[in-house]
């Protein structure tokens, strides 16, 4: 497959070059080969794409919804008819293997394609009668919305972001993470294609300072980051200071928490999702995994167990279902984080071994005996580390679920429905689960409560955070004024 892109951004409808731009190497984690090159956006490139989205957004606004949309749909089955091409882009962009993008990633961006293209037709205002007189409203888009991935869902966070902003009449600059900036460039050519107006969804690459860049300009009416809770800090107090909407998705270090009456293999399937998909590069994982005293030790004997049979290899082969980080210097901390575990005291019960070949590879890893103190309990590690943390009673383990910064996800295992209600309603989480694990239909709300986040992305409720409502007051009568 050619990886190299035509150019490295896309604005106004084509591929643009700026080699001037820093150089990005594009690194295949699964070997560490150099599989592309692209340039960071120079301010000329950044000013090129807030021109076109600017003009692009005036006449797209214009539309019906119901023609807005239809686009959106479009591009939603042109993005299934090339779900295997996108899908191989996406393992080779990511590492993550064809197993899971091929069900996951631009299928789930052809569903946020699909369902706010389906929504944009019904976006109304309201009316509100007041005697003889009325209010009418009418919802507005923003105007230009700046989208900033992470790397771990390339394909899934430019169309989460992109498809309401687009719905709504707004336009759109993405940027992609630095460490995976091939797969958006798809999903403009394919907006493009399905009848998109040039300039309305532009692709521009780059590190932090190309983001920072395009939440301080003030022709930017919106940013949606999707990163880490340090980042999180920095784009939302930068986007304070224009008083610009914001969407924040940033991390999670989500609690699992499993009592002993739950199903055991489903607990300890629930627990394998909420861990090791994408080798647990996943914002919403479970990865301080609760267990009551009395499942304790057959949990984590059957947990190594099934672990034991992840196949793990070549990201391209179906049958593979573990693939690399995405990077060295994630490995890196991923490393660290297992060293400092073990070094608190912590059990490895399995895993942690670099792979003897070229590429980003650790195995899967089980801690047993984690405490709440331990580092690897309390910091966001990225990766396919999942540590067992001792509970006896419920009260106790709603407390130390909830003792975190992170609010993004929680879910709870047990058979008894009542438990499991009385415990999720009490949990300090946005997405929550019960008697399941890491599902995100388009359907459904997702993000996070305190540090994990501002806002919400999907369903109905994005698009409160893509538009704006502007208050009519219409008089029918004469105006009474006192002077
Ligand atoms: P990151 O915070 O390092 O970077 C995220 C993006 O922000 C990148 O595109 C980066 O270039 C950009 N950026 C960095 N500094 C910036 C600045 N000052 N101004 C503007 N943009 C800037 O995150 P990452 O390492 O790419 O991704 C991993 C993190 O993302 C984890 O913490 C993970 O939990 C989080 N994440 C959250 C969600 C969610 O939906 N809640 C989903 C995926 C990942």
């Amino acid at each position: 497959m050619q990886t190299q892109p035509k150019a490295s951004h896309f604005i106004d409808g084509q591929y643009v070059e700026d080699t001037s731009g820093e150089l990005i190497e594009v690194v295949y984690p699964a070997t560490g080969e150099v599989i592309a090159k692209v340039h960071a956006a120079t301010p000329a490139i950044i000013e090129q794409a807030i021109t076109a989205a600017h003009r692009a957004q005036k006449d797209w606004a214009k539309m019906s919804g119901t023609a807005r949309g239809r686009v959106l749909r479009r591009a939603a089955d042109i993005m299934r008819e090339r779900n295997h091409d996108l899908s191989v882009l996406e393992t080779y962009d990511t590492g993550k293997p064809y197993q899971e993008t091929s069900v996951a990633d631009a299928t789930s961006g052809a569903d946020a394609l699909e369902y706010f293209g389906g929504l944009a037709g019904s976006l109304t205002g309201e009316h509100i009668q007041l005697g003889d007189d009325w209010v009418y409203t009418r919802r507005e888009p923003l105007g230009l919305c700046v989208g900033i991935g992470a790397w771990n869902y390339p394909t899934q966070i430019a169309c989460w972001k992109g498809a309401p902003a687009l719905a709504c009449g707004n336009a759109m600059i993405f940027k992609p993470s630095e460490n995976t900036p091939l797969c958006a460039l798809k999903v403009a050519e394919i907006l493009m294609e399905a009848g998109a107006p040039a300039g309305l969804y532009n692709v521009v690459q780059g590190m932090g300072a190309v983001g920072a860049s395009l939440v301080t300009d003030p022709r930017v009416d919106k940013v949606s980051l999707t990163g880490s809770v340090p980042t999180g800090k920095k784009v939302y107090a930068a986007a304070a200071a224009g008083i610009k909407h914001v969407t924040m998705e940033l991390g999670g270090k989500s609690p699992l928490v499993i009592f002993d009456d739950a199903n055991l293999e489903d607990a300890v399937g629930g627990a394998i999702l909420a861990n090791f998909y994408s080798s647990g590069q996943i914002c919403s994982n479970g990865t301080r995994v609760f267990v009551q005293k009395g499942l304790r030790a057959a949990f984590v004997k059957r947990l190594a167990e099934r672990l034991g049979t992840a196949v793990i290899g070549d990201p391209m082969d179906p049958e593979t279902n573990f693939g690399p980080l995405v990077s060295a210097r994630q490995m890196e901390i991923v490393q660290g984080y297992i060293a400092k575990g073990v070094a608190e005291g912590a059990t490895l019960v399995c895993g942690g071994e670099r792979l003897d070949k070229p590429g980003f590879w650790i195995t899967p890893v089980i801690f047993d005996g984690v405490t709440d103190e331990m580092t690897i309990a309390r910091e966001e590690i990225f990766g396919p580390v999942l540590s067992v943390l001792e509970f006896e009673d419920e009260d106790e383990v709603i407390a130390r679920a909830n003792a975190t910064e992170f609010g993004l996800s929680a879910g709870v295992f047990t058979n008894d429905f009542t438990r499991a209600h009385r415990v999720i309603a009490q949990l300090e989480a946005g997405t929550c689960f019960i008697n399941s694990y890491n599902d995100a239909p388009v359907e459904a709300p997702f993000g996070g409560m305190k540090n994990s986040g501002v806002g919400r992305e999907n369903s109905k409720a994005a698009i409160e955070h893509y538009s704006q409502l502007k208050t009519v007051y219409v008089r029918m009568g004469h105006v009474e004024a006192p002077y």
